[in-house]
């Protein structure tokens, strides 16, 4: 499971100078994937070779024993199809780490010092952590589901209807009788609403609801939800809660969790895309976006970048560019090759006061790969 205790325990690695590869491989569900997996490894790892040249010979030893390690990992990142994998190997200090992750990631292969790190905490950033509640006549079972994995939280049971209460009743219309039962229902459904609401507030609340159970049941829960909670309601789904398993809860919520996500960046990006192209505040690609991001102009980065780029970015103020032009323009400062110019913008916006969102799925950004919507807009020839 990805979690900061991770992300920290992976900082503090020590590779006493040697070369670390880090390795990100998105693994989408998608038909094809696992066949073209061998291919996407090499190509990812080959322009490597090039980088050992200038290393002393036990760094590019070290190296190449992780790169041909990597290789040969082809079925145990199948087993993350769906999701996506991080690789850290650092073969000459013994380092040797692999994260399975919760969601798809842009491929990358990344030799530094140190592991490269920053596609993990972007990725935990973005976690939602998903209360889940089946309801019933009589009961309720709530669940977080987290990560793609779902844990039973707590159960709510009515109290039973006391027989006496009916024995007085030998005689009257039916009608009253259901009258009586559809009370019940009804403070059934204020507490479990109730209750989600404290959940809600606790500590270790949840940032969205999915409601399933039987359709009267859903929709006579989301009836009552507290008004604050009604929009944080990702979807619902049907399921039999006498013969549910945690498996088809997960499941279920998994299907929900993923539609939602989908739905959102859809909607996300299809906004910056019309104001992108109504001459709203907002730009598309790179060479639009790299430039704002130096004017910390950017408000929300939108990212659907599948693979690396390296850029440059001056050493002394941070300046980005996506070509090497002698010094910075702003400082006079030297600028250094980055890896890959999208985590640095990345960065940058976040540094700025910005926030950044990864778009997981398939949208029509992916052309683009990268957008922003802006503070302000400034075109760029002006300030050049
Ligand atoms: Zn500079």
């Amino acid at each position: 499971m990805l979690d900061q205790e991770t992300i920290d325990r992976l900082r503090e690695l020590d590779a006493d100078g040697h070369p670390v590869l880090s390795v990100y491989v998105g693994l989408r569900p998608e038909v094809g994937t696992l066949r073209e997996l061998p291919a996407r490894l090499k190509d990812l790892l080959d322009p490597l070779t090039e980088t050992t040249e200038s290393m002393a010979r036990e760094d590019r030893m070290s190296l190449r024993e992780d790169v041909r390690a990597v290789l040969g990992m082809t079925g145990r990142i199948a087993e993350d199809l769906g999701r996506g994998v991080a690789i850290f190997r650092c073969h000459a200090a013994g380092i040797d780490e692999y994260v399975s992750l919760p969601a798809p990631v842009r491929d990358r292969a990344i030799v530094e010092s140190t592991p490269y790190l920053r596609p993990l905490e972007a990725m935990l950033s973005h976690l939602r952590r998903y209360g889940v509640v089946v309801v019933d006549r009589r009961k309720a079972d709530i669940f977080r589901f987290y990560q793609g994995e779902l844990e039973a939280w707590e159960e709510m049971a009515e109290e039973e209807i006391r027989k006496d209460n009916f024995a007085g009743w030998y005689g009257l219309e039916e009608h009253r009788v259901r009258n009586h039962a559809d009370e019940v229902l009804q403070r059934h459904y204020r507490a479990v609403a109730a209750r989600l609401a404290e959940l809600w507030r606790s500590d270790d609340g949840f940032d969205l609801l999915i409601v399933g159970g039987h359709r009267e049941h859903v929709d006579g829960l989301l009836e009552h939800l507290h008004p604050e909670l009604r929009p944080l309601v990702a979807g619902t789904f049907t399921i039999d809660p006498r013969t549910m398993t945690p498996a088809m809860v997960e499941e279920a919520a998994e299907g929900v969790a993923a539609e939602w996500e989908r739905r959102v960046a859809k909607e996300e990006v299809e906004r910056l895309l019309d104001t992108a192209r109504s001459g709203g505040e907002a730009v598309l690609g790179l060479a639009e976006v790299v430039p704002r991001v130096n004017q910390r102009a950017v408000d929300l980065l939108v990212v659907q970048a599948q693979t690396t780029r390296p850029g440059y970015r001056c050493r002394g103020c941070g300046y980005l560019a996506l070509e090497a032009d002698g010094v910075c323009p702003v400082c006079g400062g030297a600028m250094e090759q980055v890896p890959d110019v999208i985590d640095a913008v990345t960065e940058a916006v976040v540094a700025a006061g910005g926030s950044v969102h990864h778009v997981l799925g398939e949208t029509d950004l992916a052309p683009y790969e990268v957008g922003a919507f802006l503070r302000f807009n400034i075109p760029t020839e002006l300030t050049r």
